[in-house]
């Protein structure tokens, strides 16, 4: 290859234990969890839909460290959603729910982090969602532990507080579409690779965060994700 200007940096995510898992694409499923459907103004169990984030939207965050970012450009109405986040380590098209397991490498902490109101004009006008989801610095991740630790993560408490106080909470249990479910329905529309992530939607009780909040989510198994917002 001859490149004629620097090619990018890599981005990746630390892995627990040492390592770094290289990031090729970062999926996201919206409206996952029945009360998160209910806040945002919709009810019942409706097909999964998918957007995605550029791979250097993550922010690593390293084993027991607080990650920072940025108050982002244009809104005023910043919102977390923690989630459960899952790292494909064998791609695949057209991968039946049973086989799904067998494609993960390994689960982490992440946040979807969110400009609600740009998101929700766009959805207004039956714009693309990008601006309101696929910025800079948009998913925050932590460790990704490997599925060899934890074996297949089916339930288990989510959680999130902003400074100590608890704003979102669920379990993994209640995701309407499973993680294999997701995986069979998004492979059936891209060819799933080595390093994609998926982010598996957030419970309910998204909120703002503003400069100064400290975030600090969880998962049973997998730990906290502290982030800070500057
Ligand atoms: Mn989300």
């Amino acid at each position: 290859m001859n490149f004629v200007i620097p090619p990018p940096v890599q981005a990746s995510i630390p892995v627990a234990g040492g390592g770094d898992f290289p990031v090729h694409r970062i999926y996201c499923v919206g409206r996952n969890y029945a009360e998160h459907a209910v806040e945002m103004g919709f009810s019942g169990r409706e097909p999964p839909f998918f957007f995605l984030k550029p791979a250097d939207a993550v922010v690593p965050v390293h084993e027991g460290e607080t990650g920072t970012i940025d108050y982002p450009s244009l809104t005023r109405n910043f919102h977390h959603e923690i989630e459960l986040v899952v790292a494909i380590g064998h791609g695949g098209r057209n991968i039946a729910a049973a086989d799904a397991q067998s494609h993960i490498w390994g689960y982490a902490v992440g946040l979807d982090m969110t400009r609600r109101d740009l998101q929700g004009e766009m959805k207004k006008q039956g714009r693309p969602w990008c601006i309101g989801k696929a910025f800079d610095h948009s998913a925050p991740i932590g460790p990704l532990v490997p599925r060899a630790r934890t074996g297949e993560l089916l339930a288990g408490r989510i959680s999130l507080a902003v400074n100590g106080s608890l704003k979102q909470q669920g379990d993994l249990r209640e995701l309407i579409w499973s993680v294999n479910e997701t995986i069979e329905q998004l492979s059936a529309a891209w060819d799933l690779a080595p390093g994609d992530l998926i982010f598996t939607g957030t419970p309910a009780g998204v909120g703002p965060v503003v400069p100064g909040d400290l975030m600090e989510g969880s998962i049973a198994g997998l730990g906290t994700l502290k982030v800070a917002v500057r």
